[in-house]
C-alpha cells in the first residue's frame, strides 16, 4: 500500500519569520500522530533555513519549489538541485503549472530539472496537468500522458522508486474549482498506466500519484479516497496549518 503523501507547496508566500511560525504550527500539529502518512512543506527559496531550523528531527518534511540542473555557474536567479540538499531539502516540485506558464519551462526542461534533482539525491514531485482548454477539447490524456512520457524519459532503476507524480490540472490550481473525485480518479488513472509503460506495473504500482488543485479541508477526503489517489499537493489551504493539518488527517482517514 501507498503510503499518502501531502505536501504544502507556499508558493511565493511566507518570508523567513512568517515561514518560521507557519512551520511551527504545522509541526506542532503532527507530533503525536501516527507516521502513516508523509507531510511536507516547500517555502520559497528564502525561507528554507528558516523552515529548516524548525523541522529538523521532527516527522515534517522540508522540500524546494524548483531545482536547476547546472551545478555552479553564471545562472543568475537560479538554484541548482545540487545545493538544496546541502540547505536542508529532502524533496523538491519540479514542473510546477505556474513555471510552466509563467516562466517557459517545457517537457525538456523538467526532464533535465528532474535528472538532476535525482542525481543530487533528491525526492522530485512531479506536476502534470491540462489546461480547461485542453479538458474542453477532449485531449486531456494526450497531453498528460505526453507531459508524463516526456519528462521523466530517461529514468530507470532506482529513480522510480524516489519518484512522485503531482497531477495537477491547470484549471483547478488557486481557482476554488476542484476536479471532481472521478476526474482526478481517471486521469491517475492513465497516469499509472502510463508509468506501467514505462516502469514496468510493479515500480509503478509502487509510484505515488498526489492530486492538486483546490484541495481543501471538505474536499480532501473524496479525493484522496480514489484508488489511485495518493495524497495531494496543497497551495492556498497549506497556508493555514489547521487547513493543511485537516487534510492531513483525511490521509490518514483512508488509511484506517
Ligand atoms: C498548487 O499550487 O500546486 C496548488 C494545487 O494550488 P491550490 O491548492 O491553491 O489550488
Amino acid at each position: 500500500m501507498r503510503t499518502p503523501l501531502i505536501a504544502g507547496n507556499w508558493k511565493m508566500h511566507c518570508g523567513p519569520s512568517e515561514a518560521q511560525r507557519l512551520a511551527l504550527d504545522v509541526r506542532n500539529g503532527l507530533l503525536g500522530s501516527r507516521d502513516d502518512v508523509d507531510v511536507v512543506v516547500c517555502p520559497p527559496f528564502v525561507s528554507i533555513a528558516a523552515v529548516r531550523e524548525i523541522v529538523q528531527g521532527s516527522a515534517l518534511g522540508l522540500g524546494a519549489q524548483n531545482a536547476f540542473w547546472e551545478v555552479s555557474g553564471a545562472w543568475t536567479g537560479e538554484v541548482a538541485a545540487a545545493m538544496l540538499g546541502d540547505a536542508g531539502c529532502e524533496w523538491v516540485i519540479l514542473g510546477h503549472s505556474e513555471r510552466r506558464a509563467h516562466f517557459g519551462e517545457t517537457n525538456d526542461t523538467v526532464r533535465r530539472r528532474l535528472h538532476a534533482a535525482l542525481e543530487h539525491g533528491l525526492r522530485p514531485i512531479v506536476c502534470v496537468g491540462e489546461t480547461l482548454e485542453q479538458r474542453e477539447s477532449g485531449i486531456t490524456e494526450t497531453v498528460v500522458t505526453q507531459q508524463v512520457r516526456e519528462g521523466l524519459e530517461g529514468l530507470e532503476g532506482d529513480a522510480w522508486a524516489r519518484l512522485t507524480l503531482a497531477y495537477e490540472p491547470v484549471w483547478a490550481i488557486g481557482t476554488g474549482r476542484n476536479a471532481t473525485p472521478e476526474q482526478a480518479q481517471e486521469v491517475h488513472r492513465v497516469i499509472r498506466a502510463t508509468l506501467g509503460e514505462l516502469a514496468g506495473a510493479a515500480a509503478a504500482a509502487r509510484i505515488r500519484i498526489q492530486y492538486g488543485g483546490s484541495v481543501k479541508p471538505d474536499n480532501a477526503a473524496a479525493i484522496l479516497g480514489q484508488a489511485d489517489v495518493d495524497g495531494a499537493l496543497v497551495g492556498g489551504a497549506s497556508l493555514q496549518a489547521a487547513a493543511f493539518l485537516a487534510i492531513v488527517e483525511a490521509a490518514r482517514a483512508t488509511r484506517a
